[in-house]
């Protein structure tokens, strides 16, 4: 008889915990998964995916508004319907749940809809069963969870993304706490639907860890949009009325809103999982701590995703996966590259990003050149519509090595992946340069930068 019932037992079935176990069943091993909720996770069911089809529902808003100039009429007095959006939304993420199912059983993984708790290094209680099962290696893959301020008085008023995805009707006016990814895209999607939007953060300027560059100019184009930003301030108190919530704020202000979200941060999702019982390990802000095979301070228990809080990215997640299964049971050890990772945000306009900011590269090397161009995008020359497209290059002005590209515009996000790939081969400006333009494009801007750059040299330490 087999010493485990599993060679692995994944708990949580999000992108990271369902790649690692598809991969590690298809290397030959035995595997089980449990998920309490609903197979996808955070990015399929209540995240990237749901979140990008509300974004493209909030942009129409402005399409019908820039039709005009291009000889269109008849679809200004267009009409939205929530309800409608939020359910062809659901049944899309139903396809897509079965759809991650369906790949897990034919991996030949056994599917397990329970709560999972660790209660030593090799044996798991599945909680909707009431049975135990053990494993040789146990892999942890549990994502993460949105922060609110537990002790804001009125906390039990307010709503995170998890709920906005759900809301059965749309709020005519929302206040949005936070100032970063998730915050400033579901700013740009309610107020793409037509809601009185305010943005609230407790920083100088939104998107702090993003070049400065793009975070000034996202600011400025979310406000010619309509969306009222507070810097510096934060929530106080949220009273209920019988209309509405009021939303009081330590400046002073008072803000009357349907909803009131919060979206300050996640946190890895590790309570009740019986993790500190067995000897796993957490860092500083509480993510499992792990090494860069993604093994715990107990060895045979493994975690990736979220819930260690490295690059908390679905795509890193998924790697994170896909290198455990090919290292513990693909006989091939694989280590995940968490550097130059191209991201997006999805804000209207979006920015997609790859490498590292202005300020980082001037920490890290002595002579940095930026190029910077900001224009008005050919499509909005007959919409008439005042938005307009920053691009950067960061540069090592010593080895010409192209060290970070930043994006706002229309496609950033798309321009991003495909700079991912140059970036990581070490590209320089001069193979920029030598590349010829795609034209009419926003994108050929990119490859036409030959103005003299901003030049920083940094002066040796005395
Ligand atoms: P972020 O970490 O991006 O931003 C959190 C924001 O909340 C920051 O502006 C932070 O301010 C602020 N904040 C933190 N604590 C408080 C507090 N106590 N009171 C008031 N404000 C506070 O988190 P998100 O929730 O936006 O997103 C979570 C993660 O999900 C992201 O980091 C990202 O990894 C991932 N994600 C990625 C997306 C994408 O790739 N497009 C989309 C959505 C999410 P400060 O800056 O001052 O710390």
């Amino acid at each position: 008889m087999a010493e485990f019932d599993y060679d692995l037992f994944v708990i949580g079935g999000g992108s990271g915990g369902v790649r690692a176990a598809r991969i590690a069943s298809q290397h030959g091993a035995k595997v089980g998964l449990a998920e309490e909720y609903r197979y996808g996770g955070t990015c399929v069911i209540r995240g990237c995916v749901p979140k990008k089809l509300l974004v493209y529902a909030s942009t129409f808003s402005e399409t019908f508004e820039d039709a005009a100039g291009y000889g269109w009429s008849g679809v200004d007095n267009a009409s939205f319907d929530w309800p409608t959006l939020i359910a062809n939304k659901d049944r899309e993420l139903d396809r897509l749940e079965g759809a991650y199912l369906r790949n897990l059983e034919g991996a030949g993984v056994t599917a397990i809809r329970s709560r999972a708790v660790l209660e030593s290094a090799h044996r798991v209680f599945l909680e909707a069963e009431d049975r135990h099962v053990t494993a040789k290696t146990v892999l942890i893959a549990t994502g993460g969870t949105p922060n609110v301020d537990a002790t804001l008085p009125g906390v039990e008023h307010v709503i995170t993304s998890n709920e906005a995805f759900h809301l059965e009707r749309f709020p005519e006016r929302i206040a949005i706490a936070g100032g970063g990814y998730i915050a400033v895209e579901f700013a740009c999607i309610f107020n793409g639907l037509g809601a009185e939007t305010t943005l609230i953060y407790r920083g100088d300027e939104i998107l702090r860890g993003f070049d400065d560059d793009m975070r000034t100019a996202l600011h400025a184009e979310m406000e010619r949009k309509g969306i009222k930003i507070i810097c510096g301030d934060v929530f106080s108190k949220i009273e209920k009325t019988d209309a509405c919530l009021m939303g009081h704020t330590r400046a002073g202000h008072v803000l009357a809103a349907d909803q009131i979200m919060f979206a300050i941060g996640r946190r890895p999702n590790t309570d009740g999982l019986g993790l500190e019982a067995v000897g796993v390990e957490f860092d500083a802000s509480g993510a499992i701590k792990v090494d860069e095979w993604s093994q715990t301070s107990v060895p045979s228990i493994y975690a990736v995703g979220d819930v260690t809080n490295r690059i908390n990215l679905t795509p890193v997640a998924i790697r994170e996966g896909h290198a455990f299964a090919d290292t513990v049971f693909g006989g091939r050890p694989v280590k995940v590259d968490h550097r130059t990772v191209a991201s997006a945000v999805f804000s209207q306009p979006e920015i997609g990003t790859v490498g590292l900011t202005e300020a980082e590269a001037r920490a890290a090397v002595r002579v940095v050149d930026v190029y910077k161009t900001a224009f008005r995008p050919m499509f909005h020359t007959l919409s008439g519509r005042e938005e307009r497209m920053v691009m950067k290059l960061v540069v090592d002005g010593e080895s010409d090595q192209v060290l970070g590209v930043h994006i706002l515009g229309h496609a950033a996000a798309e321009m991003a992946q495909i700079l991912g790939i140059l970036l990581k081969k070490g590209v320089t400006k001069a193979e920029f340069d030598a590349t010829i333009a795609v034209h009419p494009t926003a994108a050929e801007e990119l490859v036409t930068m030959r103005q003299a750059p901003v030049r920083y040299v940094r002066e040796a330490a005395e």
